[in-house]
């Protein structure tokens, strides 16, 4: 009799083994992630979705229902999410990924300190490391380097001998068509115009050709330009608020005229004397046909508050206890000292000058807004870009958009689906929807009461993986020096 046992154990065994997999057959589909009870955030409503169960598979949204038929779903992974709010991933729509080989691998340290901070795509304006940075895509996207999407301009186009290394240098309107050549041939994401040397005309034949071929622009212009001009010639984003502030003196045509007949002279306008003309004779009522110029034309503009407000105040401000510098490599670092250098040189007039064009920017952006112009927040951060660190910096952008008068929606959207829409990447990114890209970030604090609530993070998603604030933290201390 006791030999039957084991047997009869084993059948037992094998029954119920046989039960469970055919159950398992007659379950749901198990999904990679369940976010259950969650505050979604409908970024383009500026309004918040109560208690929702977000499904995802394979790196997708493929679901958002209500909390109470979470129990429906099965998941390798649930993460409570009760009183948290869900917002898109975050989109750093103006960085630099630069500063020559020697830089490379601080450059790649850099990476992951945006996803700590819920960035989850960045837009590279232009740089010298396109080659190492189209390695780290692949690895981003492959999942064996944690860092966000990279949206990337990679050499910018600018005059010869330009300020920035890897510049690629058109000197005359017939050498665009081999400059676009070779940008498409790398097969860039959209075409970075500085203006260190470029000529007014390059530069606006530059947008016209860009268009014509299908390729997006966004550009530092050339103060022998005209902002309205080359809207008309189909300029996607201006960069910085220089340029619409231009555009918003009365008497841009005779200032232009003036800077443009210098320029062949030994005596040239400089970009400063300019300026002091501008900020002379700024008007809002013109500035308004410009924004609504703007808006109808779909060209953006990413103002960089904090990084104006940073430089101006480095005579005066010590950062030489920031918390952040532990995460910046010392090459980094050393560049630097370009910035610090030439603020201490600064007279006090020049500062006090620098701060009150400043002020001005902050009022322009409210009435962008409220002309319909789309408004993209970017920090500027990387090398040379003294103490703008990567992640923390657009926190600081938003609260700066905030306080220059946009609602915490507006300001929100500035680093979601604006950026998605202006780099035609819409359909998967920006938002918190069915069938878009599990970019995701599950905040403490509701940001559509306050945009400084974007830096309460519990968790950040990213393409469907999950970091916890403590796994963020591990990552953080990780890349310490
Ligand atoms: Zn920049």
């Amino acid at each position: 009799m006791q030999l039957q046992k084991p047997p009869y154990l084993l059948l037992l065994f094998l029954l119920s083994a046989c039960l469970c997999s055919c159950n398992a057959l007659r379950q749901t589909h198990s999904y990679d992630l369940l976010l259950t009870h969650a505050n979604v955030v409908d970024v383009e409503q500026g309004q918040v979705l109560k208690n929702k169960t977000v499904v995802i598979d394979k790196g997708t949204i493929v679901e958002i229902a209500d909390g109470g038929e979470a129990k429906k779903y099965r998941a390798a992974t649930t993460l409570e999410a009760k009183g948290k709010y869900l917002i898109p991933g975050l989109w750093d729509n103006h960085v630099h990924l630069r500063g020559g080989e020697a830089l490379e691998a601080e450059n790649r340290n850099l990476l992951p300190l945006y996803i700590a901070n819920g960035i989850t795509t960045v837009r590279d304006a232009g740089g010298d490391l396109y080659p190492a940075v189209r390695e780290w895509r692949r690895q981003i996207e492959a999942g064996k380097l944690a860092g966000p999407h990279i949206i990337s301009a990679g050499p910018k186009l600018d005059g010869p001998k330009p300020t920035w290394a890897g510049s690629i240098e058109v000197a005359t309107v017939a050498e665009v068509p081999a400059a676009l050549d070779s940008l498409q041939k790398l097969g860039v994401d959209f075409v970075k115009i500085y203006d260190s040397t470029i000529s007014g005309d390059v530069f606006q034949a530059i947008v016209k050709e860009a268009e014509a071929r299908g390729m997006l622009t966004a550009g530092h212009m050339p103060f022998t330009a005209k902002l309205g001009e080359a809207i008309d010639n189909g300029l996607d984003i201006t960069e910085h608020l220089y340029y619409a502030f231009k555009a918003g003196s009365p008497r841009e045509d005779s200032i232009t005229s003036v800077i443009r007949a210098s320029a062949k002279t030994d005596k040239p306008v400089g970009f400063y004397t300019a300026l002091h003309w501008l900020y002379d004779t700024y008007a809002p009522a013109t500035a308004q046909q410009l924004f609504r110029k703007m808006a109808a034309h779909h060209t953006a503009v990413t103002p960089t508050l904090y990084i104006s407000r940073v430089l101006n105040h480095l005579q005066q401000d010590d950062h030489s206890h920031d918390d952040y510098l532990a995460y910046i490599g010392d090459g980094i670092i050393k560049t630097y000292d370009g910035r610090i250098n030439s603020a201490k040189r600064q007279s006090p007039e020049a500062v006090a000058f620098a701060r009150n064009l400043n002020a001005k920017f902050q009022g322009m952006v409210p009435a962008m807004q409220a002309a319909g112009v789309t408004i993209l927040a970017g920090s500027d951060a990387g090398a040379f870009n003294s103490y703008i660190y990567p992640g923390p910096s657009l926190h600081k952008e938003l609260e700066l958009l905030q306080e220059a008068g946009l609602t915490p929606a507006q300001s929100l959207r500035t680093a979601t689906i604006n950026g998605a829409n202006v780099m035609g990447k819409a359909d998967k990114y920006g938002t918190v929807a069915t069938g878009k890209a599990a970019d995701l970030v599950l905040l403490d604090k509701n940001p559509l009461e306050d945009i400084r609530n974007t830096q309460a993070i519990h968790a950040v998603i990213f393409d469907g993986k999950v970091y916890t604030s403590a796994e963020l933290k591990q990552l953080l201390e990780w890349l310490k020096k």
